[in-house]
């Protein structure tokens, strides 16, 4: 196996809300990926200008930015599932999807699916199924917070009534609940590790020791909320503390995402252990993310130590 011990991929995360701190913390811990799926911001947008803004910064600046500190980024474009239900604002977002989803570091239509379960985000979501299946893009799927078992064996019925390959899909924000369906109807079932609440680092523990490594994957979704950039390194951590063994710790940790977000053919192993030195001295569309300070030259996240 190529993959380094102590590697990690964070697959959700909204980057865009966290600060430069951040993303040396993360670097520092062994994340070498992460991927940031277009989601709300905690208010509304109101038209459509402010989306395209949004999504261009996902190819664009965050990406950069997270360069800066050696972290390659990669992200999910769609048309979130709170935001489905403004439906004028919602067919402009669909026609704004195509100009993004074929830029070079979206791996993955989402984060998609349902929040309240109404009839226009149940439209939203099978027509970004659809485009998928167009542009031939895995998918990552938002689960609810209310109503989650409904909702998620509802996810799964449409992404087979669409008749998309459940190989292609990752359903996301699992619990003891919905794990064991997601994983014999053959989807990913990935898990957001937060603090204090919902999925902690130690019911995760269990999780893997009862279900196995395969087709699990651990994520943060660090975003605007009380909630941890660190959570996937955190979690192995504990894993290995508590027995369980490195071979699945890595799987779930870091080689189950890159092998279900791989399959874009935009996200590969060498695009991090081949990736050029930070340079700080770099600048995007003429900004940098330095305040004055001297630029940091010649780090690489090959550089992390390995124990
Ligand atoms: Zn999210």
């Amino acid at each position: 196996m190529t993959q380094k011990k102590n590697y990690f991929i964070d697959p959700h995360i909204h980057v865009t809300s966290r600060t430069t701190d951040d993303y040396q913390a993360m670097r520092n811990a062994g994340i070498v990926a992460i991927i940031e799926p277009a989601f709300w911001l905690g208010q509304p947008r109101t038209q459509v200008g402010a989306f395209q803004d949004y999504f261009s910064s996902l190819v664009g600046w965050e990406r950069f930015r997270a360069s800066q500190f050696g972290i390659s980024h990669y992200c999910a474009m769609g048309l979130n599932s709170k935001e489905a239900n403004n439906e004028p604002l919602a067919e402009q977002v669909m026609e704004l999807l195509p100009l993004y989803v074929g830029k070079e570091n979206v791996v993955a239509i989402g984060e998609i699916g349902y929040d309240d379960q109404t009839k226009a985000e149940d439209k939203y979501f099978r027509l970004q199924l659809e485009l998928a299946k167009t542009v031939q893009l895995p998918v990552m799927i938002h689960t609810p917070h209310r109503d989650k078992k409904k909702g998620t064996s509802r996810s799964m019925d449409v992404c087979e009534e669409h008749d998309i390959d459940p190989g292609l899909v990752v359903i996301d924000h699992n619990n003891e609940e919905t794990v064991g369906e997601v994983l014999d109807r053959g989807f990913w079932a990935a898990f957001t590790i937060y603090p204090h609440t919902k999925m902690g680092s130690e019911r995760m523990v269990e999780i893997v020791r009862r279900y196995g490594p395969e087709r699990i994957i651990v994520d943060s979704s660090a975003d605007w909320g009380v909630s941890d950039p660190l959570s996937v390194p955190k979690t192995a951590a504990l894993m290995q503390k508590q027995g369980i063994p490195e071979d699945h710790i890595q799987l779930v940790t870091y080689q189950n995402a890159l092998t279900a977000y791989g399959q874009s053919g935009k996200m590969k192993e060498t695009d991090w252990l081949e990736k050029e030195p930070v340079d700080r001295r770099q600048l995007f569309e003429g900004n940098s993310v330095l305040r004055g300070q001297i630029p940091e030259v010649g780090y690489s996240s090959s550089d992390i130590v390995e124990n």
